[in-house]
């Protein structure tokens, strides 16, 4: 086991928006930061890339412009189209971005070492235990072991140590899967728009469509493995009679999942002096949006545990109640979401 010198202030797991954001705001604010990411930078991430306006706000506010190399065609976006399981449409403009996450990531996780964290690809976080000495043992599958005041995981919904730390409240972390191809080809649809069919027939959730560069992508979100790719070629032959689709070639297939969010929207915020922070808190509008939610609660957690660390030996009761309260506006914001899809589509809020 190689034991590290170093004591953190705050280790960081996962350097997508959430660990980033909290990275950067914690190392802007003064903090001896560390980010730990167990792939090589830039990783994959399966995304839409839609960047909603509240998003491009936050970047905007805290991020600065983004370089070329982040956006996708159509650069700029106008909203998203749902259709409900009667064929209902309801259209949501909203001007705002279109990029490929891998590069997004990465520019965050600059931006993050440029704020003074030190940022660590190819780290694998194992676990996360109390030492006697009231610190944070942190481990990673290469033996190494780190030393932090406190730790905050934004590991997304791949990762496992939520588990581990949570197992004891009985909670089981469901989860949905994603089915998307890459397809050249042609539709008619605007690529400008984000498409969410709610048809049960389609998916166990919701089945979309979007664009990135030249690729058409549509996909589906199941909870049964077993059904994916029944549902995606119902999808398919629903574009095609329906918008004329014609691919021409499957360029990428891509699976990956998503939290299972529930009407009542539960969330993890603090155990001790670890924090949770983007879809690890629990955090994920309908349609999968989940960048905006990301930002802002990566954001409340470098906050918290500033003033925790301000205060000198905070009780983890204190840390919760202040981590809680600024990210209840999201919270609530997340939860009125929720109900306006409930409203759109029965079928939809029913099977949740
Ligand atoms: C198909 C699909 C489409 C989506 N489309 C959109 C969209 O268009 N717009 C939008 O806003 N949201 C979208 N989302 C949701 C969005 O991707 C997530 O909500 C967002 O990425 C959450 O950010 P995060 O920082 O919490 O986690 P992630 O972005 O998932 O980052 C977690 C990071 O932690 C790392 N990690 C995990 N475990 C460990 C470990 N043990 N040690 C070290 N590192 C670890 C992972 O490698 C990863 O880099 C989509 C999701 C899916 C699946």
């Amino acid at each position: 086991m190689m034991e590290q010198e170093e004591l953190y202030d705050m280790i960081v797991v996962g350097a997508g928006p959430a660990g980033c954001t909290a990275a950067k705001f914690a190392a802007d604010a003064g903090l001896n930061v560390l980010l730990l990411e167990r792939m090589k930078l830039p990783r994959e991430k399966s995304c839409s890339g839609f960047l909603i306006q509240k998003s491009v706000r936050f970047i905007e506010q805290h991020y600065g412009n983004m370089p070329e190399n982040v956006f996708c065609k159509p650069e700029n976006t106008s909203g998203f189209i749902l259709t409900n399981e009667d064929g209902k449409e309801f259209r949501f403009e909203s001007p705002g971005f279109n990029i490929w996450r891998g590069a997004f990531d990465k520019w965050l996780a600059e931006k993050a070492e440029d704020a003074g964290a030190v940022v660590a690809d190819n780290s694998f976080v194992t676990n996360i235990a109390e030492t006697e000495s009231k610190y944070l043992n942190v481990f990673l599958n290469n033996g190494a072991v780190f030393k932090t005041k406190y730790a905050v995981i934004c590991e997304g919904t791949v990762g496992n140590l939520k588990n581990k730390i949570t197992a004891h409240q009985g909670y089981k972390n469901e989860k949905i899967i994603t089915y998307q191809t890459f397809c050249r080809g042609s539709v008619r649809l605007d690529p400008k728009f984000f498409y969410a069919f709610l048809q049960a027939e389609f998916s166990e959730y919701d089945a979309w469509v979007n664009f990135k560069d030249d690729l058409i992508i549509f996909g589906v979100a199941v909870e049964n493995a077993e059904k994916i790719q029944r549902y995606h070629q119902k999808f398919e032959l629903f574009l095609k009679s329906e918008y004329g689709l014609s691919v021409l070639e499957i360029v990428k297939e891509e699976k990956w999942l998503m939290p299972k969010i529930l009407p009542e929207c539960r969330k993890d915020t603090v155990y001790g002096r670890i924090l949770f922070a983007g879809e690890a808190a629990g955090f994920l509008n309908p349609m999968g949006e989940g960048i905006s939610s990301a930002f802002i609660t990566g954001k409340a957690a470098a906050y918290s545990v500033k003033t925790a660390l301000e205060a000198e030996n905070m009780p983890p009761a204190r840390l919760k109640e202040i981590y809680e309260k600024e990210i209840e506006p999201e919270y609530n914001y997340m939860l009125r979401q929720w109900k306006l899809i409930g409203g759109m589509s029965a079928r939809f809020f029913q099977q949740l």
